[in-house]
């Protein structure tokens, strides 16, 4: 039996049937911002494997982190012992956010869900009682039972989990556009940190851009008043910049746009450079110190791979490579690239709405039916895209070269014009 039929027969896919209610995409290998098919193809990455690949794939200083680290020490129990990788990891990722307390863990949805124990804990230790989280519409915080509980009710459908999650205060999202007036949304804001301050422990959302609720770009004002609300109230703010960070928007992390500091902040997709699954949940000292000098005096998490040690040397040498700093001019470069290109896609019929930050550029159709139609024209035609609904996006590697990036965004806007209406 040929292993695409084996998939057929016992391998899930994200958010698929089983068998996969549409064609896989048999892949070989990889090279740089390459995919290459068993069928001899090769296609332009415009996904950068959900935004982890930031490196592109295959990097040699990546791979021999990987190799040099086997050989020493693939894996080690985390409790009870230290070891120097880690170390490494959690002071360089310390120094970059500005903030002091690493936990490593398995994956952006774990870190969401140590954030969310971490919040309460640092109440619970303060002698308060609360357990409420205020989260925005369309906002998304992970697949796991208390990320999804934060994630816009709609569009990750709670509606399937009956009572099983936890109600939040879900606020209405800032409008859509960096420099659009958000007051409307502030308001909001302001009337929900009134009304429940009593009871709400943190405030969790993505900073700048909030990613697969919508791929939507927001006013950095919205974050600096997140701030001095959660400042007033004692209530911790939570920046998820599981996408948004390492560079992502064009800052190193998307926070530094309106010059705010969060209590905690998750990371993951890019940390390893795509290579490992990892994540990290970072705290201020305050919480960590708060936690600690508590009656109950330890974090609640534990996880099985915490901290492993091939996870935290490929990561070493991700934030090596960034700190080196070409990143910047690349994810500059980027940036022209879709704001010039996509400007061609602006006055089609089938378009809504068209932007884009740093590394991300997206095309909002007025319609959520054709996503399959446009990956399949896309794939066609050498490009690797994955849409969702409406949202026909790319976010690439930092790496891609200037033609590459120029034909996936050429070839988006071709699928769009090859649609027939329906
Ligand atoms: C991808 C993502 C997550 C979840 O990370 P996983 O590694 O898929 O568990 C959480 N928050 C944001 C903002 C993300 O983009």
């Amino acid at each position: 039996m040929n292993w695409l039929e084996i998939d057929k027969k016992h391998v899930w896919h994200p958010y698929n049937s089983l068998p996969s209610r549409n064609e896989l995409l048999p892949v070989k290998s990889t090279n740089k911002t390459s995919i290459f098919l068993q069928t001899g193809e090769e296609l332009i990455d415009g996904m950068s494997s959900w935004w982890s690949a930031i490196h592109g794939y295959n990097n040699p200083r990546l791979n021999e982190a990987l190799k040099s680290q086997i050989d020493i020490m693939p894996h080690i129990m985390f409790g009870g012992i230290a070891h120097e990788k880690a170390s490494i990891l959690c002071e360089k990722l310390a120094k970059l956010t500005g903030l002091n307390s690493v936990f490593l863990c398995d994956s952006g949805s774990v870190s969401v869900e140590v954030a969310l124990k971490t919040t309460i804990q640092y109440q619970e230790a303060k002698g308060l009682k609360k357990y409420k989280f205020i989260a925005l519409k369309n906002a998304y915080h992970g697949d796991t039972l208390a990320a999804m509980s934060v994630c816009d009710p709609d569009n990750s459908m709670h509606s399937i989990y009956g009572s099983y999650l936890p109600k939040h205060i879900f606020t209405q999202a800032p409008k859509l556009g960096f420099d659009a007036d958000c007051s409307e949304s502030l308001k909001a804001l302001e009337d929900t940190f009134e009304k429940h301050h009593n009871e709400v422990a943190g405030f969790i959302l993505e900073p700048i851009v909030q990613g697969a609720g919508g791929m939507r770009i927001y006013n950095p004002d919205f974050l600096k008043k997140a701030r001095e609300l959660c400042t007033k109230y004692d209530i911790l703010l939570i920046a998820d910049e599981i996408a948004t960070g390492f560079g992502h928007t064009g800052k190193m992390f998307a926070c530094e746009w309106a010059d705010i500091k969060p209590d905690i902040m998750t990371v993951g997709k890019g940390l390893t450079g795509g290579y490992m699954t990892m994540a990290a949940m970072i705290t201020s000292k305050k919480i960590s110190d708060t936690i600690s000098n508590s009656q109950l005096g330890i974090l609640m998490h534990g996880p099985t791979f915490m901290g492993n040690p091939l996870a935290c040397s490929v990561a070493i040498e991700s934030l090596n490579l960034l700190e080196e700093g070409s990143w910047k001019r690349n994810v500059q470069r980027i940036e022209e690239i879709f704001t010039k290109e996509l400007e061609n896609a602006k006055e089609l019929t089938l378009v809504k709405d068209i932007r884009n930050i740093g590394a991300i550029g997206v095309i909002e159709l007025e319609d959520d039916c054709y996503a399959q139609e446009i990956q399949d024209y896309c794939v066609k035609n050498g490009v690797w895209i994955r849409p969702f609904g409406k949202l026909i996006y790319s976010i690439v590697s930092y790496t891609i070269k200037e033609e590459d990036l120029t034909r996936i965004i050429r070839t988006m806007i071709q699928a769009i014009k090859s649609i027939k209406i329906k």
